[in-house]
């Protein structure tokens, strides 16, 4: 197995309601290490450009909206298979669908509200991370 990176966002939802030390824990128990960690509020243009994947979308605004509506802790999450770890202590991008025991089933308030991003791919993860810290920013 390899120790991967990935890029985790606690979203304005779960800042707004003082639960980042909770989500946190969930991390943690899970076996990944935060090893690069900072609160900044995303200005509209980092939100497009951080989800411009997303730019056809139906909810694209409403995403970017919500995105710079407060502030945010983005992440750099390092452990064993630490990209399908972080995506499966997530949960379904909709909390209605996840599993027991998920940040989002758990936390998450609607499918736009989940709580928290977590890369998709080794590619992504990558390139996530290098949009928020620099590599003298990530302490293993
Ligand atoms: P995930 O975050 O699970 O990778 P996506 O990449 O599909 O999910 O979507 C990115 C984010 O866009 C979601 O985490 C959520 O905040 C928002 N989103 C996804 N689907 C919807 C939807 N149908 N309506 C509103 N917001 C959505
Ligand atoms: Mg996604």
């Amino acid at each position: 197995m390899d120790v991967e990176r990935t890029l985790s966002i606690i979203k304005p939802d779960a800042t707004a309601r003082n639960i980042t030390g909770k989500i946190n824990t969930f991390f943690e128990e899970a076996g990944l290490r935060i090893v690069a960690q900072k609160r900044l509020h995303l200005t509209r243009q980092q939100a497009e450009v951080f989800y411009a994947v997303h730019a056809e979308r139906s909810f694209f605004n409403e995403l970017c909206d919500y995105m710079i509506s407060g502030p945010v802790v983005v992440q750099v999450l390092e452990g064993e298979e630490a990209i399908a770890k972080n995506r499966q202590v997530m949960g379904a991008t909709n909390p209605a669908n996840g599993e027991e025991g998920t940040i989002r089933k758990e936390l998450g308030v609607n499918v736009q509200e989940n709580s928290v991003h977590g890369s998709d791919s080794l590619d992504n993860a990558a390139k996530e991370i290098a949009f928020f810290f620099a590599e003298s920013e990530i302490v293993g």
